[in-house]
């Protein structure tokens, strides 16, 4: 059995002040949904403000991003050393990052393998351009995601790892995937790559989370799918209620 996961990115939103604001405001309601890990992944700004609000709750807290290396000239990264005294998660190749920030599969394995290295639960984004979707290319594409982004780890590690499948079409659009057409790609692509690459054992219990326009309204759809453990939410997780309420829905 995997545990229900749901994971709040806020993207480039809130300052210090309103994150307080929004983490405390949620907190209540979601701390009662024990049957679900629940992560809020913050700006890296609120990360340490954000920490001491969630220390002794069990909701966890995510970067949206770090660098792979130890230290050093840098300027403008953060270290897996300086997340990992805050978070307990890291979100690595969001398709914005790929897009906006020239981040590759090279780059997502190597940030991958040092979230690993440093005991960070990596939450790692894989998923297809429109126009790739509509060439039919998307299993192309997700299973070299896959096979590229988790290249040379160890297999004790790699259940540890968490997938997140955006079809970058669906991403902030309103457009989400279809519960069976996501659920597909969870399966037949994504899981079905993973087990020939770490064996059966692993690929049933890595978590496979759907992302993209996930909202109250359509989350059981995708928490029905038996490939599909939890989402990766943007836009409503800024909202109190519905981010609690998706929560609710992946708990059932
Ligand atoms: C995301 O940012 O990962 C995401 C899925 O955004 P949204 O839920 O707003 O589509």
């Amino acid at each position: 059995m995997r545990k229900p996961f749901v994971a709040g990115n806020w993207k480039m939103n809130k300052g210090v002040k309103d994150a307080l604001t929004l983490v405390s405001a949620m907190l209540p309601g979601l701390e009662e949904i024990a049957s679900v890990d629940r992560v809020i992944c913050p700006p890296f700004t609120s990360l340490f403000p954000v920490s001491t609000l969630l220390a002794n709750t069990e909701i966890g807290l995510g970067a949206q991003n770090m660098y792979w290396e130890p230290s050093g000239a840098y300027t403008g990264e953060v270290s897996p050393a300086m997340i990992k005294e805050l978070c307990q998660y890291v979100i690595i190749g969001h398709s914005e990052r790929r897009q906006y920030f020239g981040e590759t599969d090279i780059s997502v394995n190597a940030k991958v393998k040092a979230a690993l290295d440093i005991g960070l639960t990596p939450i790692m984004c894989i998923g297809e351009t429109l126009q790739q979707n509509q060439a039919n290319q998307t299993a192309g594409v997700v299973i070299r995601q896959v096979r590229e982004g988790l290249k040379g780890i160890a297999g004790e590690k790699a259940d540890q790892i968490v997938i997140a499948y955006e079809p970058i079409w669906a991403i902030g659009t309103g457009l989400p995937a279809t519960g069976p057409g996501a659920n597909e790609v969870a399966g037949e692509m994504i899981r079905q790559t993973i087990g020939s690459m770490f064996g059966n054992d692993v690929a049933e219990s890595l978590r496979i989370l759907y992302g993209g326009s996930v909202k109250p309204e359509n989350a059981a759809e995708f928490f029905q799918q038996p490939d599909i453990d939890g989402a990766l939410v943007g836009g409503a997780s800024l909202k109190v209620d519905d981010f609690i309420q998706i929560v609710r829905v992946a708990a059932q």
